[in-house]
């Protein structure tokens, strides 16, 4: 289905990214994937990913905050593999605290590896992919990219930024064969959201499938932590053919959390 493309997946050593990264593998793409872990680490879950599609991997290793690295990342990929016919930006951080006392370079690192760091992959990306008449651009925003919740000043800005941002290069690329879509995912059984149970947790004398529970009564009506696997199997399908006619699509994976 994807075989011939390339694809570099930011953040996809764990997690919803990795999930992303092997269901492209599987569907045929070679995969550069990307992290902050050593090259040693890196390449080692690179191969695994490799061996699971029997297609090409490499691992490129960048810290997004800084944004010359997020600059050079596609450049990077482009010399590991070749330059991606499809850019999943996957990477993000998470720091929940109320307003008046969200620390400023809390903002700042969000701001830059969940949104900025997206801007500057797809403008490195965009140009070989208008040349091919072919591209896929899947950034992975949230439900925070349609919806508040409390106390995730950086995060709601950062993702509903990131849904903008796909519109407009939805509609500046659209007539190329290039789509760019977001997947917004809810509650996913994933390192991020493990700060938010241990918190809940405390409020239930430790008891994290109580507070599990209690996270998703409050806002996901499937009552299920999302399985990564689910988010990396629709991130797929917006690369297929059969998703061509899809673009400056905001999808949620929410288990009903925004039908509400
Ligand atoms: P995760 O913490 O397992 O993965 C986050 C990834 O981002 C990691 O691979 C990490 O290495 C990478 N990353 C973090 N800081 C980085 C930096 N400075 N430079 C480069 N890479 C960096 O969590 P996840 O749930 O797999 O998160 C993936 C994406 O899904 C994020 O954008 C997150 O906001 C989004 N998301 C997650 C959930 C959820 O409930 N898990 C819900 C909605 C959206």
């Amino acid at each position: 289905m994807l075989n011939g493309r390339t694809a570099l997946v930011t953040g996809s050593t764990q997690g919803i990214g990795l999930a992303i990264a092997k269901a492209l593998a599987q569907a045929g793409a070679n995969v550069v994937l990307h992290g902050i872990e050593t090259a040693a680490e890196g390449e080692a879950i690179a191969a695994g990913v490799a061996a699971l599609g029997g297609v090409r991997t490499a691992y490129v290793q960048a810290n997004l905050a800084q944004a010359d690295a997020a600059s050079r990342l596609v450049a990077a990929a482009a010399a590991a593999l070749r330059s991606p016919d499809i850019v999943v930006n996957n990477a993000g951080i998470q720091f929940t605290c109320p307003i008046e006392t969200f620390p400023t370079e809390r903002w700042d690192a969000i701001l830059a590896v969940n949104l900025s760091a997206a801007f500057l992959t797809m403008r490195a990306a965009v140009p070989a992919m208008r040349e091919r008449g072919w591209g896929r651009i899947v950034n992975i925003a949230s439900v925070h990219g349609l919806v508040a919740s409390v106390n995730k000043a950086a995060y709601l800005a950062a993702k509903h930024g990131l849904v903008g941002l796909s519109k407009g290069a939805a509609l500046e690329t659209a007539a190329q064969g290039i789509t760019v879509n977001c997947v917004c995912p809810g509650w996913t059984d994933t390192a991020i959201i493990q700060p938010q149970i241990d918190a809940r947790a405390a409020q239930f004398g430790g008891d994290r499938q109580a507070a599990i529970r209690d996270l998703l009564s409050e806002k996901q009506p499937n009552l299920t932590l999302l399985p990564p696997e689910r988010i990396g199997d629709v991130a797929a399908f917006l690369c297929s053919d059969a998703a061509a006619g899809i673009t400056g699509v905001a999808l949620p994976v929410d288990g009903g959390w925004t039908a509400q």
